[in-house]
């Protein structure tokens, strides 16, 4: 970080620094972030003070924006580039919320040239360049209640990282000490996996939405991996050690230290 930007890091963390006794409510609410030491939350804070000041947010159908509906999506999206770099939700700025599910309708070219219309209802979703937009029951609901491999808020950013170096198709940019190999072959080999049991009307416990591409594999294990990492790294303990090394996190060893 050159000194022009630390300089200007610093005094936003001075001023606008999100107010303890707020931030340590919200937080407290959220089973997700028990785990972590004193010192990781400490950097969450400032991560998500640094969020909210970048970011706007816009509630749809007239629902109003409180703090704690903004740390609480803050707070999440943070822990997940809490060892990784400062900038990675840049180059967008708009958080839309919908007071619940919201209803999308759009065309879809297939790749056989069809254009299908689909019209559907969506707790999440995160454009290319453009904003994340969720439904606020179900950030309430994944937040507030720990739901072992769901949570949407990760979900969605784990779509924004993933679009760091293009379309989201699970393969976000990676670290010089992780291979595109590596990567591509461990989580390929889960994702086929998956497929073929779901194709077996077989039983999976890695939630069946993750079948349905490569870039929903990744935000749906990503969701596994901050929610249930034991689930996850029994599922599949090569993904679970990419997704570590991805997001320089022992999600499974602080699940089990906080647990003594
Ligand atoms: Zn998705």
């Amino acid at each position: 970080m050159n000194f022009i930007k630390r300089y200007l890091t610093r005094r936003i963390l001075q001023k606008h620094a999100i107010a303890f006794n707020e931030w340590h409510e919200v937080t407290r609410r959220i089973p997700v972030l028990q785990s972590l030491s004193t010192t990781e939350k400490v950097r969450l804070r400032q991560l998500s003070t640094l969020f909210l000041y970048k970011k706007t947010f816009f509630g749809a159908k007239n629902l109003a924006i409180t703090n704690a509906m903004q740390i609480t999506i803050a707070s999440q999206a943070c822990l997940q580039i809490l060892n990784l770099n400062i900038d990675s939700f840049n180059g967008w700025i708009e958080i839309v919320i919908y007071p619940g599910a919201f209803r999308v309708k759009r065309n879809i070219t297939s790749a056989d040239g069809l254009v299908h219309h689909q019209n559907q209802s969506l707790s999440g979703e995160a454009w290319d360049r453009g904003p994340v937009i969720l439904s606020w029951d179900d950030v309430a609901s994944e937040s507030y209640s720990l739901q072992p491999g769901h949570n949407v808020v990760i979900h969605e950013f784990a779509h924004k990282l993933d679009m760091l170096n293009g379309r989201a198709n699970g393969m976000p940019p990676l670290h010089p000490n992780m291979t595109i190999e590596t990567w591509s072959r461990t989580l390929s080999q889960a994702y086929d996996l998956l497929n073929h049991k779901i194709d077996n009307f077989q039983h999976s416990t890695i939630n069946s939405y993750a079948s349905t591409n490569p870039g929903e594999f990744f935000a749906v294990i990503s969701e596994y991996f901050f929610t249930a990492p034991d689930t996850l790294f029994q599922y599949c303990p090569e993904v679970y050690e990419q997704l570590k090394q991805y997001y320089r996190q022992d999600t499974l060893q602080r699940s089990n230290r906080s647990l003594f």
